[in-house]
């Protein structure tokens, strides 16, 4: 009996396809949710902070003055929390596998200079912005308090 159901099995698997695939000399098929790695839009980032902020293992980092975004490849766990919360959907999990490699383990990337030339126009117009509220504040005080000094001298 154990030798009938070897002969059958060997005669199927004479005439199937073969289960295993040919990678590496074929390319990898990933299943349509394959947790791979995580790739990032760097010019779609506005570098808030949410994906750092929700990643478990601490792998993320950012720099808002530079206007780069760090991962450690070694740390992370492909969970893709960092995907969920990204507000501009700038961050994808990709199918396919990073290669091994010592040098792979953090990644920098950095904004385009034309999207960094933006941004620090945005900060000088802001803090300009913040200087003259200030300023008008102050302004508005000091006119306040001379009021505030008339009205006494008066009274006297
Ligand atoms: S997939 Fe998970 S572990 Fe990897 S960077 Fe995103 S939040 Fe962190
Ligand atoms: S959550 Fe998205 S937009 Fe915010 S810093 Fe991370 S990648 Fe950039």
């Amino acid at each position: 009996m154990g030798v009938m159901t070897f002969a059958g099995t060997a005669l199927k698997n004479l005439f199937s396809k073969p289960v295993t695939t040919s990678y590496p000399a074929e390319p990898a098929e990933y299943k349509e949710r394959t947790r791979g790695h995580i790739e990032i839009d760097i010019d779609q980032c506005i570098s808030c902070g949410m994906c750092t902020r929700a990643c478990p293992c601490g792998t993320l980092s950012i720099d808002k003055i530079k206007g780069t975004w760090t991962i450690n490849r070694f740390d992370c766990i492909a969970c893709g929390f960092c995907v969920e919360k990204c507000p501009k959907k700038c961050l994808t999990m990709v199918a396919g596998y990073q290669e091994p490699g010592g040098e792979k383990g953090e990644v920098t990337y950095t904004k385009s200079p034309e999207v960094l030339a933006e941004e620090a126009r945005k900060r000088e117009e802001m803090a300009k912005k913040a200087a003259e509220a200030k300023k008008a504040m102050e302004a508005k005080k000091a006119a306040e308090a001379a009021a505030a000094a008339a009205g006494e001298k008066k009274d006297n």
